[in-house]
């Protein structure tokens, strides 16, 4: 599955505290399992996708949590000459999500790269990052604190919102506190935004 525009899901009712549905762009290195995660949001199962090309976007209601709600979610292929496209996808967006294959240790340095990349570009700016350390499932898989560490978080903005969280697109773990966690980063965004808005 992957590499085609649907939108089944109609628009509908919001979430808390927010007047519309998010935007959310997910975004990593090809391979690290971000159309799975997509569809494993979508359908609640694992499909076997192909790499994607342009992008993929589903409208996705998740039920429980914080996060409920309605979710507009965009997966921007990963391959290097599709990078550049992820600051235009990430323009204007709610929140990032930012996809690592935590099994894939050789492949940390370009991640940590592309993740410093997106953080610092202009058009994401204040957008909070989760960033998913995918493939837990597999033996060998690093922790999230692992993950943090190699892809040197501590070296971004303070004023950056993040949080990473473990997930496995295979069985699902870990993707709702993950969302839960963007959720709230997301409010607590808007509410800092709105407080900066007054003082001006
Ligand atoms: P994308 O290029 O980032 O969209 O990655 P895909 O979603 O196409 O996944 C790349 C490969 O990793 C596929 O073979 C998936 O089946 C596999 N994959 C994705 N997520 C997981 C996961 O959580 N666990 C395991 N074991 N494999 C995964």
């Amino acid at each position: 599955m992957g590499n085609q525009l649907s939108e089944r899901a109609p628009g509908g009712p919001f979430l808390p505290g927010l007047a519309q549905s998010l935007h959310i762009v997910v975004v990593g290195l090809d391979s690290s399992g971000k159309t799975s995660l997509l569809y494993r949001l979508k359908l609640g199962e694992f499909v076997e996708t192909v790499p994607t090309k342009g992008f993929n976007m589903e409208r996705v209601r998740l039920s429980g949590g914080g996060g409920g709600g309605l979710y507009q979610v965009w997966d921007v292929g990963g391959q290097d000459k599709q990078r550049p496209l992820w600051k235009a996808y990430a323009r204007r967006t709610d929140g990032l999500v930012f996809v690592v294959d935590a099994a894939d240790t050789e492949r940390l340095e370009e991640a940590r790269a592309e993740l410093h990349r997106m953080a610092r570009c202009p058009e994401s700016q204040g957008a909070p990052i989760l960033l998913l350390a995918n493939k837990q499932d597999l033996p060998g898989a690093m922790t999230p604190a692992q993950v943090e560490k190699a892809l040197s978080v501590h070296e971004l903005s303070p004023s950056t919102l993040l949080h990473t969280q473990g997930c496995s697109a295979l069985d699902g773990d870990g993707l709702q506190p993950g969302l839960d966690l963007l959720h709230d980063m997301i409010l607590q965004q808007r509410r800092s935004q709105r407080q900066s808005r007054k003082k001006r």
